[in-house]
Parts: C-alpha cells; sequence; structure tokens
C-alpha cells in the first residue's frame, strides 16, 4: 500500500483497537525512546511486535497490546517493517548479526554520525533489505504530542518513507531531507550543534551575572527572549552562502564586531568569568577581519571552519 507521507498523524482520541489498515511493524529497542515511540504506535492502532536486549523492559508491553519476541530474529521475521531505536550504531551490529532481513524495510532511528548512516544503508542492501535512517528530534515526552512539535529527519530510500509515511508519521511529524543515507544524521548533528553553541552563550551569560544581585530566574526570560529575537539571522546567513555576497545588507558589520570584542573580554575578567567558550569564535572573528573582510558579518567564519582562508 501506498501513502502520502503526513507531518503527524497522531490522533490523542485514538483508540488501543487495531485496524486492518494499519502497518504492522516490529520495533526494536525500548529504552526511553524506544518506549515512548512503542505506546504511540500501540495507540494509535498498529499491530507491534516488540523486543529489547532486557526483557524485563518488554514485559509491560503486552498488557499494552503488543507482541513481545523473544529474540530480536523473531520479532524480525514477524514483520516487513522494522524499526530500530537502540542506544548506538555498536548496539545494532550485535542485535541484528545473523538476523535474516531479506525483503525487509529497515527504518533506523538510532542517533549515530553520517557515516555510520551510510554504511549501514549498504550493510542493509546487502542483506536484501530496503534502508531508511532517522534523526529524532524530539525527546521522549514529546513523543505522540504534535503540539510539542517534534519531528522525525529521514534519508535514504525515498519509496520505504512514502510507503510507511502514515506509520512513521503516528509518533512524530516526519521530514524526508534526501537519498543520500547520511543526510538525516548530517542535519540532526548540525542542529544539535547549534543548539550546543547556544547553550554555550547562555552558559557564559549565567556565569557573567552569577554572584551579583541578579536573579537568574528574573534573568532566563530576558535571555531566552533575545535568542529568540537573533535566531532569524540564520536567514541572511543562509542567503550570503548561497549568493556568495557576504556584504549583501549587512548591518553588524564585523570591524565593528571585532571592534566590541575587547569589551566581551574585560567584563568577563571583571566578572571573574572564564572567556573559555567564546574565545575561539572570537579568535575566528578577528583572524577574518584581517583577512580584510570588515565589511562583513560573520558568515565568511563559515569559510575559516572549513579550512578556506
Ligand atoms: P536508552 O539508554 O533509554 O535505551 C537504550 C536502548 O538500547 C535500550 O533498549 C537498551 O537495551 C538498548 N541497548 C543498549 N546497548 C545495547 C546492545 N549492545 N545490544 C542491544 N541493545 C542495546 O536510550 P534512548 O531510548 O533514550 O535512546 C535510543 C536512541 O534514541 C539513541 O540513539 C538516542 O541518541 C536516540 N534519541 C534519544 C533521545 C532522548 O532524549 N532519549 C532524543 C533523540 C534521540 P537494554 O534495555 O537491554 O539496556
Amino acid at each position: 500500500m501506498t501513502r502520502t507521507p503526513v507531518a503527524n498523524t497522531f490522533d490523542d482520541t485514538t483508540t488501543t483497537t487495531t485496524s486492518a489498515d494499519k502497518d504492522s511493524l516490529a520495533l526494536l529497542g525500548l529504552g526511553a525512546m524506544g518506549s515512548a515511540l512503542a505506546r504511540t504506535w500501540l495507540r494509535a492502532g498498529h499491530p507491534l511486535t516488540v523486543w529489547n536486549r532486557t526483557p524485563a523492559r518488554s514485559a509491560p508491553f503486552a498488557a499494552e497490546g503488543a507482541n513481545v519476541a523473544d529474540s530480536a530474529a523473531d520479532a524480525v521475521a514477524a514483520n516487513r517493517l522494522i524499526v530500530v531505536c537502540l542506544l548506538d550504531d555498536a548496539s545494532l551490529d550485535v542485535t541484528l548479526e545473523g538476523v535474516d532481513l531479506r525483503g525487509k524495510d529497515l527504518v533506523n532511528l538510532t542517533t549515530g554520525t553520517p557515516a555510520q548512516a551510510r554504511a549501514r544503508a549498504e550493510w542493509t542492501e546487502a542483506r536484501g533489505a530496503r534502508y531508511l535512517d532517522g534523526g529524532i528530534m524530539a525527546v521522549p515526552p514529546m513523543v505522540g504530542v504534535p503540539e510539542a512539535g517534534g519531528y522525525v529527519f529521514y534519508s535514504g530510500a525515498r519509496e520505504v518513507f512514502e510507503e510507511y509515511g502514515d506509520t512513521l508519521g503516528a509518533p512524530l511529524g516526519t521530514k524526508y531531507v534526501g537519498a543520500d543515507a547520511g543526510f538525516a544524521a548530517l542535519h540532526d548533528v548540525a542542529l544539535l550543534s547549534a543548539m550546543y553553541g547556544m547553550f554555550a552563550g547562555a552558559t557564559h551569560a549565567f556565569a557573567l551575572i552569577r554572584g551579583e544581585d541578579i536573579d537568574p530566574v528574573a534573568f532566563a526570560p530576558l535571555l531566552g527572549d533575545w535568542l529568540v529575537a537573533m535566531a532569524p539571522a540564520v536567514h541572511q546567513t543562509a542567503e550570503q552562502l548561497s549568493s556568495g555576497d557576504y556584504e549583501k545588507d549587512v548591518v553588524s558589520r564585523l570591524a565593528m564586531q571585532v571592534a566590541g570584542v575587547p569589551t566581551f573580554e574585560r567584563t568577563a575578567e571583571q566578572q571573574g568569568v572564564s572567556t573559555e567558550l567564546l574565545a575561539p569564535y572570537f579568535e575566528l572573528m578577528r583572524r577574518r577581519l584581517a583577512m580584510g573582510s570588515g565589511d562583513e558579518d560573520l558568515t565568511g567564519v563559515v569559510d575559516l571552519l572549513r579550512g578556506r582562508g
């Protein structure tokens, strides 16, 4: 059956009654994320077979309507669609060793690198199965809660993504990002890397006010709102990268920003705060300025990170 992918089909009013037109599937891995996925598929009416390395974690799912398999091989044998959500790529080697995957569709929601995803795609296809990789942009409480905005990046076999669109869209939204199996992981890691950069900046900000008569609870909304206000800057960066014109529509010149860097360094020093989170970025800004890029903003730093310049 071919279905059109949907953003998120989970409906909180869905009963636990399984329905003949719902795909059956196997889920290997019932950790925090796998358990949340299992519950939404069961509540959406999908016949579900579950397996987990530690059987105690599978047992409660029998009462919720799942078939509990004794082995990963049994779970795979009973289904065509196999979803895997394990700790890491090495867990897949252990779990799927010797398992017959011929004619199966493997959807791997385990976090990994683009290279691991590409290698897993080849490994899967060599075993006679189709492969779709997924990168989950959500934490377990967001699973099955469409309004929470969580989704999964998918890449690899487009026909698998389309064929199981309704099923994959039940727990979380879906975004297909390309036939290259590594692209889901690359999008996932790129967004999470930006998140850590944001956390690093917020950490520095809290350190600056720590020890002063400033309530962090009162400060937090100011910080959060400022980050949200600045976030749209990524669109200008993207347009400049796309056009190659890094001076277009610049409002905060790099020369001006670098002139302000000592203010950040001195303030940190006066507050007794290390600059080790921000120093590498400031160093890159200075290097880019030294290349004669004072009329750009920060886009040129992208090229420095890629070793160009
Ligand atoms: P958990 O640590 O809660 O669960 C890990 C799962 O992997 C368990 O089912 C565990 O089995 C199994 N496992 C670990 N090692 C092996 C092994 N060698 N062989 C077989 N099974 C193994 O992790 P999560 O469920 O939270 O995460 C699962 C995946 O989802 C990860 O790749 C994670 O990065 C990703 N993810 C998680 C998010 C989160 O917030 N939780 C957010 C986005 C992605 P056992 O019960 O026997 O230990």
